[in-house]
C-alpha cells in the first residue's frame, strides 16, 4: 500500500510541504477550499480583464527559503529586482525623494543613508539587533526622527504590526538576516504571483505526480486514538490508509476549528491594497512612502499596486473613498518616476481588502501549538515559530512539517467499521 501525504491547503505552506514530500519520492495529495491554489499569494482575474495580486508581495535576497523554492520550480527569473540602485523613498510632508540602502551595510555611503540617521540612532538600532528581551519596536527606538523616516515603516513592511506594539525579536531576526552581504536586494514578480510563484509550483507538483484538488474544504478531520484516520471535505470523505499522514497548512482559525483543543494565535493585522488601472512603465519600478497612508506602490506596464500594511484605521473605511485619498497623495511620487499622470481624473481602481492578512505580531508570547498534534498529523504556515510570518516562514513551516513526518510510523489497527457513506480510500 502506498504511503501519501494529504495537504490541507494550498498556500505557499502547503505547496512547500508538498514540493518537499515529492522531492522525496513519496505520494501527495493537496486539498484546497478556493477555487484557486495560493491562499494569500494570488493574482485575481476578473473577467473584465483587470488582472491583478491581492497584494504586492516581496522577498528579499535574505529569504533564503523561498529563493530555493523559487529555484526548485524554476521561477528564479522570475522575480526581478525593481530598484538595484536603492529604494526611492517618497516622503508625503516634504515632498522630497530620496533613495535609500536596504542593507544596513549601504548605510555607511551618505546617498543611500535613511535621512536623519545619526550615530545614537545607530546604537538603537543595534541594541534593537541584538536584543535579548522581547518588547515593542518602539520603546527600544524611541521618539526619534528615525522613527518616521525608517523604523515604523520597516516594522510594518515585515510585520504588518504598528513599532508601538510590534516584537523587536521577530523585527531583529529580520534586521539580522539583512545583514549579511548581498541579502538586502528586494525582489518582486515580473508578471504577478499566480503566474511567477503558484502556477510553477503547481506544475512542479504535477510534473511529480501529485495532485492539487481545489474546491475541496476540509470540513472535519476524522481521528481516533491520537491519529488523524479520516478527512471529510465538500464533495467525499476521504479515510486514510495506516501509513498515510496529514499536513493542515492552514490559517490559526481553521487549525482552531478542527482542532479546538489547541492554543493559536487569535489576533490579526489587516493590510489594504488599491489598484488603479494605467498605463505604468516598461520597466517596474517600486517606491516606498513616508508621511503617508500607504507604504509602498508597485508600478507595472498595466496599473500601479499601492499597500497599506497594519491597515486597522482604515479597513473598515469606505473603500472608494480611501481610494481617492491615496491617489491624491501619490500623484506626486508617480510624476517623480517619470509617469504622466493627470491630477484631475482617477483611474479605474480596485481595493483589496485582506482582514486577516497575518497575526499580529506583537511583543508577547504567542500562543503556538504542537508542531505535531497527532501521531501522523503536523501543522505547517506562516503563522507558526517566532519569524516574522511571511512567505519565507511559509516555506520554512512547510518543510518542516514533512520532515517532521517523515519518520512517523504507520499503525496496524484497523480502520473503524462506522465508516461515512461516501468514502475515497487512499491508495
Ligand atoms: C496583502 C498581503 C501582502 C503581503 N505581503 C507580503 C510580502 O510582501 N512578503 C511576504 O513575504 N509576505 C507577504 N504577505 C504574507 C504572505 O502572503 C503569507 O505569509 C503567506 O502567503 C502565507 O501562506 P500560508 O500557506 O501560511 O497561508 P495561506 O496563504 O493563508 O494558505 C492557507 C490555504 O488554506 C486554504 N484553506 C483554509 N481553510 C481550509 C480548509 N478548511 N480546507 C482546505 N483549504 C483551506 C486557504 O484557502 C488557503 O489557500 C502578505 C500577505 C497579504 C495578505
Amino acid at each position: 500500500m502506498t504511503r501519501r501525504t494529504h495537504i490541507i491547503g494550498a498556500g505557499i505552506a502547503g505547496l512547500s510541504a508538498a514540493l518537499a514530500v515529492t522531492a522525496d519520492g513519496d505520494d501527495a495529495v493537496v486539498y484546497e477550499a478556493a477555487p484557486q491554489p495560493g491562499g494569500r499569494c494570488r493574482t485575481l482575474q476578473p473577467s473584465d480583464g483587470f488582472t491583478h495580486d491581492n497584494g504586492t508581495h516581496v522577498l528579499f535576497t535574505a529569504n533564503g527559503h523561498a529563493i530555493n523554492l523559487l529555484k526548485t520550480i524554476g521561477a528564479r527569473s522570475q522575480w526581478f529586482e525593481p530598484e538595484p540602485k536603492g529604494l526611492p523613498l517618497y516622503d508625503g510632508r516634504t515632498g522630497e525623494m530620496q533613495h535609500v540602502g536596504l542593507s544596513p551595510w549601504s548605510w555607511l555611503f551618505s546617498s543611500r543613508r535613511p535621512q536623519g540617521l545619526t550615530l545614537p540612532d545607530l546604537a538603537r538600532i543595534l541594541r534593537l539587533v541584538l536584543t535579548a528581551k522581547d518588547c515593542p519596536v518602539a520603546s527600544i527606538i524611541g521618539k526619534r526622527p528615525i522613527m518616521d523616516s525608517l523604523i515604523e515603516p520597516l516594522t510594518v513592511a515585515v510585520l504588518n504590526t504598528p513599532a508601538a506594539q510590534a516584537s523587536s525579536q521577530r523585527l531583529a531576526c529580520a534586521l539580522r538576516q539583512l545583514l549579511r552581504p548581498g541579502a538586502g536586494r528586494l525582489l518582486v514578480a515580473r508578471n504577478g504571483l499566480s503566474e511567477d510563484l503558484i502556477e510553477p509550483a503547481v506544475a512542479t507538483l504535477e510534473a511529480r505526480g501529485a495532485s492539487i484538488l481545489t474546491g475541496q474544504r476540509l470540513r472535519t478531520l476524522l481521528t481516533s486514538h491520537e491519529r488523524a484516520i479520516g478527512l471529510a471535505l465538500t464533495d467525499r470523505t476521504v479515510m486514510l490508509g495506516p501509513d498515510d499522514r496529514v499536513v493542515l497548512a492552514l490559517p490559526p482559525f481553521e487549525v482552531a476549528r478542527l482542532l479546538p483543543a489547541l492554543p493559536v494565535p487569535t489576533i490579526f493585522e489587516p493590510i489594504l491594497n488599491v489598484h488603479y488601472r494605467l498605463r505604468g512603465l516598461a520597466h517596474p519600478r517600486f517606491i516606498g512612502f513616508t508621511g503617508m497612508l500607504a507604504q509602498w506602490a508597485l508600478i507595472r506596464p498595466t496599473h500601479v499596486s499601492v499597500t497599506v500594511s497594519a491597515a486597522d484605521a482604515v479597513i473598515d473605511q469606505n473603500a472608494a473613498e480611501v481610494a481617492v485619498r491615496i491617489w491624491r497623495d501619490i500623484i506626486p511620487a508617480l510624476r517623480g518616476l517619470g509617469l504622466e499622470v493627470a491630477s484631475d481624473r482617477q483611474p479605474e481602481t480596485r481595493v483589496v481588502k485582506e482582514k486577516r492578512a497575518t497575526i499580529r505580531q506583537a511583543a508577547e508570547i504567542l500562543p503556538q501549538p504542537p508542531l505535531r498534534p497527532l501521531a501522523n498529523l503536523a501543522l505547517a504556515g506562516d503563522w507558526l515559530g517566532s519569524l516574522p510570518a511571511t512567505i519565507e516562514s511559509a516555506v520554512m513551516a512547510g518543510e518542516h512539517a514533512a520532515s517532521i513526518l517523515r519518520h512517523v510510523r504507520g499503525t496496524r489497527s484497523p480502520v473503524p467499521r462506522n465508516r461515512p457513506m461516501t468514502t475515497e480510500d487512499a491508495a
